[in-house]
């Protein structure tokens, strides 16, 4: 990989695309983007950025603008939250940082709907410090130049990728994890064959050598329906927890703690749930239903303002008046004890 480092330098400043965020290393523009990114594709968020940029140019303008503005701005990106993490992120710039954009990595992931990925990026292509910022596109490029038959979905294989890229990462970082994502966002791509034959990386690639680069990531067969995992978010506020009323399917109009399908990483439930000041994992359960199993995991989290979507109860009350169905006990319990 050591080889690649400096042809793939070389390929992105000949190649690279002409993208306004990419004008200037202006920390605001490119968190922007890279939240924007998140959702939608390059081509799509152009229109979005300009946009934004022209209404809210500035952090002290994004901490200040009205809520239903800034979600108007957001109309069609989805995922609002991502938009209200954004204001918060610039209030607490604006009160933290004295409304300078952070310059070092842990401040920057202690920003609201700022993950480890995003911390990475802004820190690399910014601040040039040394930060990875491991993506699909990143994972993908690199699982096939070492022939690895990687399930690129599991959160161990993450991990090492981005241990093994730090161990390379030249001291142009910005460049590099640019240079690596848009490798694999319009040369080593998802689907369909990768372009090998226009990649400056093809004569170190083992994938190719071995024909292997159309199997490479590894499909991951899905699970079979019967089997189902949830993320299950025990949520505090002062003496209270949040409750919700399952409103279809299976334990339907019961009470339970709000969940999530699939197995979450911190990063996604910091998206999903508001005003969270701290948050650990909890415990597992598997609940067998007749036909269905399900896999919950749990996170305690605790936040300091109530959300309204969810009923607020005390334990005491949940206990004494609330039927909670058996799946949902062991958290109960938990946190009874
Ligand atoms: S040679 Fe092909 S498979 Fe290998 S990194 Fe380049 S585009 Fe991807």
């Amino acid at each position: 990989m050591k080889d690649c480092v400096e042809l793939l330098l070389n390929w992105y400043q000949e190649n690279k695309r002409e993208l306004p965020w990419r004008m200037d290393r202006e920390p605001y523009h490119v968190w922007i983007s890279e939240i924007m990114l998140q959702q939608t594709r390059i081509e799509a968020v152009i229109d979005y950025y300009h946009r934004f940029m022209e209404k809210i140019p500035t952090i002290q303008a994004l901490s200040e603008i009205p809520e239903d503005e800034l979600l108007k701005l957001w109309e069609g990106l989805g995922y609002y939250s991502r938009a209200r993490n954004l204001k918060k992120a610039a209030q607490k710039i604006m009160s933290d940082f004295h409304g300078e954009f952070p310059k070092n990595y842990s401040d920057i992931l202690s920003l609201p709907g700022i993950g480890e990925y995003t911390a990475g990026a802004i820190s690399s292509i910014c601040f040039d410090l040394p930060e990875v910022a491991i993506d699909g596109n990143v994972m993908r490029v690199y699982c096939r130049l070492h022939n690895l038959d990687w399930d690129v979905s599991d959160l161990k294989v993450k991990k090492e990728i981005g241990k093994r890229i730090q161990e390379i990462l030249p001291k142009e970082s910005g460049d590099f994890n640019q240079g690596i994502m848009e490798l694999g966002e319009v040369v080593c791509i998802p689907g369909g064959a990768p372009k090998c034959d226009e990649c400056p990386l093809k004569y170190h690639c083992l994938a190719l050598l071995n024909g292997n680069q159309c199997l490479i990531p590894r499909k991951v067969v899905k699970k079979e329906k019967l089997e189902e995992e949830y993320t299950v978010f025990i949520i505090r506020y002062k003496n209270y927890y949040a409750l919700h009323k399952r409103e279809d399917g299976l334990l339907k109009n019961m009470w339970e703690f709000p969940n999530h399908e699939r197995f979450l990483t911190f990063d996604e439930v910091k998206e999903i749930i508001p005003h969270i000041t701290s948050i650990r994992m909890g415990i597992t359960n598997t609940h067998i239903f007749s036909h269905k199993k399900w896999f919950m995991s749990s996170y305690v989290i605790e936040v300091d303002q109530k959300n309204n979507d969810y009923t607020w109860v005390t334990l005491e009350d949940i206990q004494e008046n609330y039927a909670i169905p058996t799946a949902f006990m062991p958290f109960l319990e938990s946190i009874s004890k």
